[in-house]
């Protein structure tokens, strides 16, 4: 576990550095050494050129190293529901999806698994491309980890400001270590690269939910994103989001974004001259647009 030693077993897999022996006790991330998954099935409500028309083989593990107070996946991220499954078993939960033709391996939330997934894919060598669907809370020398073994990179940059980060991550520092690990993900797999039917090979992909009361941090995300990246950069401005959990009672998030607050960021983001972003229609802020957490795919 962790990116120590391998004589020892304390966790600093990621910025929490919460030091937990995992062999015996959860960490912040509420899961110990074992992987989990609670979902995998092809999804078609990622971006385009991810989902496709066959759909992005998504793998959603249980528990989360960042713990967002809104996060949309609470009973999977905060609760950790899902089913521990071996190496062996994962690669039988990649192979069925495989099989049903999607266009990728999505692994959604993976972070804190990093070190045995690092392994899986090593052993597995996927036919199809691998994406790294993570929250962005993460270390460089734990991505590193993963580099030649994961071909997309998607992750979010959600705060700029470490008011915000703490407020609704208990993360100050979140921007600190999401703005690093981008900027390794370029290096990895630089800028998005289609296949002939518009379908991604390789890439990063940043995202970013816009949060009600909140639209500085896109913008200002936006603004370091086109600074400090090349300008054919792929952005995905999410306008997804609905009141979940402890974000309920904690105005201005909850309620969900307004029309208007949406017009305003994707007019400032297309003012900074990004070449390719997704914007989304208000219907994706629907909840049937979050899929039920209920072992499909991973109960073989
Ligand atoms: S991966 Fe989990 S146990 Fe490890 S440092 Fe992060 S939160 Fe703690």
């Amino acid at each position: 576990m962790g990116t120590e030693e391998k004589s020892t077993v304390k966790c600093s897999v990621c910025p929490r550095n919460c030091m937990t022996d995992r062999t015996l006790k959860t960490g912040f991330c509420s899961v110990g050494e074992k992987i989990k998954v609670a979902r995998a099935a092809p999804h078609f409500w990622e971006e385009p050129c991810l989902s496709g028309e066959k759909g992005s083989g998504t793998v959603f593990f249980s528990g989360c190293n960042l713990g967002c107070v809104f996060c949309q996946n609470y009973g999977l991220s905060h609760d950790a529901f899902g089913k521990e499954v071996t190496e062996k078993e994962l690669m039988k939960v990649f192979d069925a999806l495989i099989k049903k033709g999607v266009h990728n391996l999505n692994l959604v939330t993976p972070t804190h698994y990093a070190p045995m997934l690092a392994k899986v894919l090593k052993e597995y060598n996927s036919p199809v491309p691998v994406i790294w669907n993570s929250s962005g809370y993460e270390k460089v020398e734990t991505l590193k980890m993963l580099e030649s073994l994961v071909d997309i990179y998607l992750p979010d940059l959600k705060y700029f400001d470490s008011a915000p980060a703490l407020k609704y991550s208990g993360a100050e520092d979140y921007f600190e270590y999401a703005s690093a690990a981008v900027l390794e993900m370029q290096r990895q797999v630089g800028t998005v690269e289609l296949d002939e039917n518009g379908i991604a090979k390789s890439g990063l992909i940043i995202r970013h939910m816009v949060l009600p009361g909140n639209i500085s941090q896109a913008v200002k995300v936006f603004s370091w994103v086109r600074e400090n990246l090349p300008e054919e950069t792929y952005i995905s401005v999410m306008r997804q989001y609905v009141p979940f959990g402890k974000a309920k009672e904690m105005p201005p998030i909850d309620r969900r974004l307004s029309a208007r607050e949406y017009l305003i960021v994707k007019q400032k983001i297309l003012a900074l001259g990004f070449e390719n972003c997704y914007f989304q229609s208000g219907e994706a802020a629907e909840e049937s647009f979050i899929p039920n957490f209920d072992l499909e795919g991973v109960d073989l």
